[in-house]
């Protein structure tokens, strides 16, 4: 019998589910056990009910699983008990359901965007914040719920926790370049991305406001305070595959050179944690006037680090740079992957 601790992956048919069965294979610490998706998959084979996207071995090895319904009593069935379940659901489906394995014990990791600025819910990249799973023992679940951010906050709010710590962040104006994938499958049409760049249509540019300075806050009596910075966003889809490029302006209360910011990311270590899927470095930086570049640079550190280029001064905010992570591994799967990371490192996990 495996001695590895087994997931469950909620929509483990989509995108960003898909992604994660591929990072579990051959993962030290765990399995994928339970996949569950949709009506539409449930009772189906996993290589029957999912198209498969990835340039790697078809159906991550479980394409024998039989895919079950969301539903808590379903998957806590197949499963054999409350475990930990790594959700990639859309989030209306995510809202309720997540709520309802937590409460029947399950350490719930979520990509969604339901809980993100739920007060009682940590928004956690381990690097930057891993004391705000701290929350998790005050949450009035019998399991927990954590969540890591959009995948546009990630290469972002990554790029700015040095700065920010350093030189602490006044107010920033980010512009995002985002991949097809991250609209998920069959996401955007090819009538609307082909040869073509579209503006956002969704609630991207409110996520991009606020959840950075969630995650740059500080533990507090009543949870998280949120960092006292503000951001304004624009995000546009490009035809890219993968890989979202960020361009940030940015004013700190301290006065940064080009060369003190550099300096900043390349040598921070984070919460200094080595968990499986943490990338070494965090930050690369690539001084070619033309990166970074989502072809070229989104899969760096397997995917799971960020690059950072143009680093310069800004006329207006004081610097400003380009900040790039690939969307579906670092920005969602690794993303969440490194979180139940966390939660196993902490002996957070149900027995
Ligand atoms: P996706 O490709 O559309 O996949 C959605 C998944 O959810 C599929 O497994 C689908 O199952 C399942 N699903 C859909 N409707 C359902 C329902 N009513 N009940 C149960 N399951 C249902 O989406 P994705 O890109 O993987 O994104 C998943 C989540 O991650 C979303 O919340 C998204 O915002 C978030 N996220 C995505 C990215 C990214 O880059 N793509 C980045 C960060 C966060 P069927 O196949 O059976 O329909």
């Amino acid at each position: 019998m495996s001695s590895k601790t087994p997931v469950a992956i909620l929509g483990a048919t989509g995108m960003v589910g898909q992604r994660l069965a591929n990072l579990l294979v051959d993962h030290p610490w765990f399995e994928a056990k339970t996949l569950a998706a949709s009506e539409r998959s449930a009772g189906k084979p996993y290589n029957q009910a999912c198209a498969w996207h990835l340039d790697a071995a078809s159906h991550a090895g479980v394409g024998d699983h039989t895919v079950v319904s969301c539903d808590a009593d379903a998957i806590t069935k197949a499963h054999g008990g409350p475990g930990l379940a790594i959700s990639a659901l859309p989030s209306g489906v995510a809202k309720t359901l997540e709520i309802e394995l937590a409460e029947r014990g399950w350490a719930v990791v979520s990509n969604a965007s339901s809980h993100r600025m739920d007060p009682r819910v940590p928004l956690i990249i381990p690097e930057v914040n891993a004391d705000h799973l701290e929350l998790v023992h005050d949450q009035p679940w019998k399991g927990s719920l954590i969540t890591n951010p959009n995948c546009t906050s990630m290469p972002l709010t990554i790029a700015l926790a040095p700065i920010h710590r350093t030189f602490g962040l006044v107010r920033a104006c980010i512009a995002s370049y985002q991949a097809v994938s991250g609209a998920g499958y069959p996401g955007e049409s090819a009538w609307d991305m082909l040869a073509n760049v579209r503006p956002h249509p969704g609630d991207e540019e409110e996520k991009l406001a606020i959840e950075p300075a969630k995650i740059l806050g500080t533990r507090s009596e009543g949870g998280i305070e949120a960092a006292p910075f503000v951001m304004s966003a624009r995000c546009v889809r490009v035809p890219v595959v993968d890989g979202h490029l960020v361009a940030a302006q940015v004013e700190t209360q301290r006065p940064v050179s080009p060369e003190e910011a550099i300096a900043a990311m390349t040598s921070w270590k984070g919460a200094g944690l080595q968990l499986p899927s943490s990338p070494d470095p965090i930050i690369r930086f690539d001084e070619r006037r033309d990166r970074p570049q989502p072809r070229f640079d989104s899969h760096h550190g397997k995917g799971m680090a960020v690059t950072v280029g143009r680093v310069e001064a800004c006329p207006v905010m004081g610097l400003k740079f380009f900040t790039l992570a690939h969307n579906t591994l670092r920005g969602a799967a690794g993303a969440a992957l490194l979180n139940a990371e966390l939660l196993h490192s902490k002996g957070l996990l149900p027995a």
